[in-house]
């Protein structure tokens, strides 16, 4: 099936900033979307928000964290849809700060939730996609996972590693199955407010006067999921003009 109407389209972390714009946007193009994250009520409004509008949306509880979490978001889309198109593994969190602050788990949480929920994402995913004979990751990095800053050692690390497990990923199946990373530079959203850091909230109050709304970047991921199915966006940078 090539475009995006009628594509069963599972997305985590859909309950704010860039999991909801993609979810507003893909739904709005046809797709069925089936959002998870753990703030059920924020998933309820949506879901209605995008039905009142004509859209086909399911939401499901979901803690990426947890293998068995994503095993079972995945078998609901699975059961509700018959397949699973699309999964963007984009849950997130950045509670940055200097290594030297020794905030050992935010580190923990980081790789627990930006690189294990991929992983689970995969792990829950590819074996539904390989018995399709088709299918495609959309996996978030960051230009973090381009470049490192001071504060941001273990969120860089987080988002190198999703390239890297995207790459490996694409060269083992790329055969059947699409691999893509969404490269986003600041963008508007919630993903700051988990900064406990007071030297690393200030910096990120600085650097987010640029950001670019969250819709920009549900653009781009349209763009890789509607290419045809011999067309595989590898990856894209989307970043704001001002955005050094
Ligand atoms: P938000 O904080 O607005 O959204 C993050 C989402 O992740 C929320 O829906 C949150 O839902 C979900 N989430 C966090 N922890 C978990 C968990 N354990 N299980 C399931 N869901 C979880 O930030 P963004 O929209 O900005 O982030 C989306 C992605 O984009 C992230 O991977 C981020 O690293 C990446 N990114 C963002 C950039 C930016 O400037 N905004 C720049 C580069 C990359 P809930 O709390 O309800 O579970």
């Amino acid at each position: 099936m090539s475009g995006i109407e009628g594509k069963v389209i599972a997305i985590t972390g859909a309950s704010s900033g860039i999991g909801e714009a993609t979810a507003r946007l893909l739904a709005k193009r046809g797709a069925h979307v089936v959002l998870g994250a753990r703030r059920t009520d924020r998933l309820e409004t949506l879901v209605s928000a995008i039905r009142a509008e004509g859209g086909s949306a399911r939401y499901r509880k979901l803690d990426v964290t947890k293998r068995d979490d994503v095993e079972s978001f995945m078998g609901f889309v699975r059961a509700e849809h018959g397949r699973i198109d699309v999964i963007i593994n984009n849950a997130g969190v950045m509670p940055l700060s200097k290594l030297e602050a020794l905030k050992v788990e935010e580190w923990d949480r980081m790789i627990d939730v930006n690189i294990r929920g991929v992983l689970h994402g995969i792990a829950a995913g590819l074996p539904i996609m390989q018995a399709q004979r088709s299918g495609q990751f959309i996996n978030l990095s960051s230009i973090g996972g381009h470049q490192v800053v001071p504060t941001a050692a273990v969120y860089c690390a987080t988002k190198y590693a999703v390239i890297a497990i995207s790459e490996g990923l694409r060269q083992e199946v790329g055969g059947d199955i699409r691999v893509t990373v969404i490269s986003p530079g600041v963008t508007t959203s919630e993903l700051a407010d988990s900064i406990s850091d007071p030297v690393a909230r200030e910096g990120m109050r600085e650097y987010r006067r640029v950001a670019i709304p969250p819709e920009a970047i549900a653009r781009s991921i349209a763009f890789a999921i509607e290419q045809p199915d011999d067309v595989d966006v590898n990856e894209i940078i989307v970043r704001p003009t001002a955005q050094s």
